[in-house]
């Protein structure tokens, strides 16, 4: 069976084509800059050179009309036709308090997902508008939601709902949804499966460091609380997100800078964070690089950033009631092992101990803790599309 993964966004159209059977990538690329001048196609098939096209792309159905006649080019494509793709699974950022699972879409479906578009009103109407389009084109095909915050449902209500009055939460769906719950529920479930038979209490917390960053504590394989929360500006201190501050900043700085609230919030969404502490960069590689060279500024944005994982992990402990796995993962988690060391010397009274060499390692799968640690230290590179895939194929049985 094959499944085309599909993620858009406001001007780009990521896609991953996998033949389940041995879950194999076939192909996989992006349209870039749709509906603007400059819009291109990189488009890859394993072992063989990139294409690149420079087309026109008014919009995102001219964008998956090329990458179609890409994957079923009778040259160099890798299907004989559009309608051996069984089904498409698109990425949804936002299923609100509707989807504990992925989705399989149809009219009532595609009415509740315009509902929950004013919850995530930059990322839900390109995910829409994507459905939209492969439903045109791949009429044959199953298309399936797969939400980002599905995986954090199983909160309970304590966890999940903010000390304001109760009525915000009844009449405008204003909770802790939190997010990256594809990546979560991949590495969580990945590190079950390394603990091996007797995993199924198990106490885990994932930490999905990368530009946007997130925790959760999963217990038995559920999402039992996450740092993320109504949008992606809450919880951890990220490369240009703010994560958790006191609210009264908001009009206190409006009105100092004479801005609405909506720009302030604009500020605190792209303009904080690492690289609004730093004033050089959002990217970690950046950063230690600064700091090695004496920037001050540089290596305080990395201590913040540092501290606040490690006190986002121990505020989740009590959640899971203790701690068996943690596991990092994502841009830095996958690759800085100065932040890890940095993170974990932070939680030895848990009982973390890191081994410097297995630490060394980046972007691949390992156990990183010493052989006494009381808690198993993974780094797992996480694989979005293929949890979609495996979550769209699993829906269709
Ligand atoms: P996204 O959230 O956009 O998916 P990624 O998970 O790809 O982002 O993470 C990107 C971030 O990972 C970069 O901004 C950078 O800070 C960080 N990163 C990547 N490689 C390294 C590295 N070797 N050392 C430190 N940070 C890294």
């Amino acid at each position: 069976m094959k499944i085309l993964v599909v993620n858009c966004g406001s001007s780009t159209l990521k896609y991953k084509l996998f033949e389940m059977e041995g879950e194999r990538v076939l192909a996989w690329g992006m349209a870039d800059r749709i509906g603007s001048a400059g819009s291109r196609i990189y488009h890859r098939v394993p072992g063989r050179e990139e294409i690149v096209l420079d087309d026109p792309l008014p919009g995102h159905g001219e964008a998956a009309e090329r990458i179609l006649g890409l994957l079923t080019d009778a040259g160099r494509g890798v299907l004989g036709a559009a309608a051996e793709i069984s089904a498409v699974g698109h990425r949804v950022v936002h299923g609100g308090e509707f989807f504990q699972q992925p989705v399989l879409v149809d009219d009532g479906v595609i009415l509740t997902l315009e509902e929950c578009s004013d919850l995530a009103p930059l990322h839900n109407p390109p995910n829409l508008t994507g459905i939209r389009v492969c439903r045109r084109l791949m009429p044959h095909a199953a298309q399936v939601a797969v939400f980002d915050t599905a995986f954090h449902q199983t909160m309970p209500e304590y966890a999940c709902l903010y000390p304001i009055p109760y009525r915000y939460y009844k009449d405008f769906r204003v909770r802790k949804y939190g997010f990256h719950g594809t990546s979560h529920k991949y590495v969580s479930a990945r590190a079950a499966e390394i603990a091996g038979s007797g995993s199924g209490d198990l106490k885990i917390i994932t930490c999905h460091l990368g530009n946007g960053s997130s925790l959760c504590a999963v217990r038995g394989g559920r999402s039992v609380d996450t740092t993320m929360g109504f949008t992606p500006l809450a919880g951890l201190m990220m490369g240009t997100r703010c994560g958790d501050i006191d609210p009264s900043i908001i009009p206190y700085l409006a009105e100092k800078e004479g801005l609405t609230a909506g720009r302030v919030v604009e500020v605190l969404n792209k303009d904080s964070g690492a690289l609004g502490i730093s004033g050089i960069s959002s990217d970690f590689r950046d950063l230690f690089r600064a700091a090695g060279e004496g920037n001050k500024r540089a290596r305080l944005a990395i201590d913040m950033f540092v501290y606040r994982v490690a006190a986002g992990i121990g505020s989740l402990v009590p959640a899971i009631g203790g701690l068996d796995m943690l596991v990092f993962t994502a841009g830095i988690g996958e690759n800085s092992p100065e932040i890890r060391r940095e993170v974990c010397a932070y939680l030895t009274w848990l009982g973390v101990l890191l081994d410097d060499d297995r630490n060394s390692v980046r972007g691949a799968e390992a156990e990183i803790s010493a052989p006494g640690s009381a808690v198993k230290v993974l780094v797992i590179p996480t694989d979005e599309e293929k949890m979609i895939a495996r979550e769209t194929a699993l829906l269709l049985k």
